[in-house]
């Protein structure tokens, strides 16, 4: 039986039989069953009912060059026939990972002419964190361990990525953050900046930084990392002088600037890196997603000179994947970054798309009474879901209104996601102005359903 051959209520049983979904309340899924998404082209994907849906999220924000490249495709084949797999330990390299590192060395920002692969963003961040450990190692100062990330902060789901992220509904399980982690608040202006203009909020959430750093001792403290913009905790985007003012900070006490770029990276914010739109320079960044646009499971964490020379001089890093380089993977991202550049696809969004799809959120959802804090950069944007705008209340139940909001933009057919009572949005990066009239048009609708509900059940 060929997979088109099933009926949707039999892809829906086999699935709830044998598959168990990350981030998922299994038994509460398996009563509603999974909606089946069968192909995909452009900025649309289709289920298994036939039904044309807007992907407003690019898959998990990373399907930046949009679906059904079939040049991508082909590129895969090509290498597969010629060169399957083969790794990069034992004195060995390929072609393909050859080409796409010197790629990489051309779209990163000066300073950064060497790359680590991994599989994925959380694999970044975890080759990321031995390596900080590592860099403080061969620079004889051992004690220097202790990593500071952010509350909110999504840096992925093994061991090290979750617990430098600030998720605690993560920490939760699985007795997390482990040892030499610490978190400082996001710089969630809206929230905790009420008395403060917007730039003297950004220098006083960086210096939450500094304390905590004291606090925990400057010659104990490896790094600072943090996502440019904070994405899956729910596109929380700095005032402008956040990042400089981190910056000084770790340059004052000799702590390494990490970004996690695995949702800024590759014209995320019109910018190849989000890095580039605030102005700093970060030690190391780390990046997955849009390298291969979701095509294919590829990362690369980007080693600026200083650390990459430091690590050379310490002999071994005992650390890497049987699929770090992968042939196919590399081989696809290649071409993926390569069309990006080459096709103008991040200079439309920095110059045009970006630009109009600001203009035109802001422009849509800045009328609704319930919704406040109206944002974004280049194609990443969003807003929040609040009681009151005047005294900007956010609602009790924090999640429950994003969730409900969330549902009703998924019943016509447009995929965005809430993060808690954040509603964002992050198309694949080929989006046409005609597109984004139209997704905003659904969206509209469905936040006035959403308002509509909520008088009728008298939570506003
Ligand atoms: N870092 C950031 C900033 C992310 O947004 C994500 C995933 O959303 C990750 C790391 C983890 O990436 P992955 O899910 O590929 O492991």
């Amino acid at each position: 039986m060929t997979q088109q051959q099933r009926s949707t209520a039999q892809w829906r049983e086999l699935d709830a039989a044998h598959h168990l979904h990350p981030f998922t309340d299994t038994a509460s899924l398996n009563e509603q069953g999974v909606r089946m998404i069968t192909h995909a082209d452009g900025i649309y994907l289709w289920d298994s009912e036939g039904n044309k849906i807007t992907d407003g999220m690019a898959g998990l924000w990373c399907v930046n060059i949009g679906y059904g490249r079939k040049d991508l495709s082909e590129v895969a084949k090509r290498q597969m026939d010629e060169l399957a797999y083969y790794n990069t330990f034992f004195k060995t390299s390929h072609p393909a990972v050859v080409e796409l590192s010197r790629l990489l060395a051309e779209v990163a920002p000066t300073g950064f002419e060497h790359v680590f692969y991994t599989n994925s963003g959380s694999e970044s961040v975890d080759t990321m964190i031995r390596m900080v450990r590592r860099y403080w190692d061969v620079k004889g100062k051992p004690q220097k361990k202790t990593l500071i990330g952010r509350w909110n902060g999504y840096h992925g789901s093994t061991i090290g990525g979750a617990s430098l992220g600030g998720m605690s509904y993560m920490h939760e399980q699985g007795d997390l953050p482990i040892p030499g982690i610490a978190h400082i608040e996001q710089p969630w202006y809206y929230k905790h900046g009420k008395d403060m203009t917007p730039e003297e909020f950004g220098v006083a959430a960086a210096r939450w930084l500094e304390d905590k750093i004291l606090e925990i001792g400057a010659d104990k403290v490896a790094a600072f990392v943090g996502e440019p913009i904070q994405g899956a905790g729910g596109v929380i985007i700095p005032p402008s002088t956040y990042w400089p003012e981190v910056e000084r900070i770790c340059r004052k006490y000799d702590i390494l600037l990490v970004a996690d770029e695995v949702i800024c990276g590759f014209g995320r914010t019109g910018e190849w890196f989000g890095q580039q739109h605030f102005g700093f320079k970060p030690d190391i960044f780390t990046t997955a997603k849009g390298l291969s646009s979701g095509y294919l499971p590829i990362g690369a964490v980007f080693v600026g000179n200083d650390v990459a020379a430091t690590l050379a001089a310490g002999g071994d890093f005992n650390h890497g994947f049987t699929y770090s380089g992968h042939p196919v993977a590399a081989a696809v991202a290649h071409a993926n970054v390569q069309a990006l550049r080459d096709e103008g696809i991040v200079q439309r969004v920095r110059e045009e798309t970006g630009p109009y799809m600001q203009q035109r959120w802001r422009e849509t959802f800045s009328q609704f009474e319930h919704v406040d804090d109206v944002r974004g950069v280049g194609l990443i944007q969003a807003f929040t879901l609040v009681k009151d705008k005047a005294k900007r209340e956010l609602f009790d139940n924090w999640g429950e209104m994003g969730t409900m909001c969330r549902d009703i933009f998924f019943g016509n057919n447009l995929i965005m996601r809430a993060c808690g009572d954040h509603m964002v949005s992050a198309p694949p990066l080929v989006i046409s102005k005609a597109e984004i009239d139209s997704m905003l048009g659904t969206a509209a609708r469905s936040v006035e359903t959403f308002e509509k509900k909520l008088r009728e059940r008298g939570l506003a």
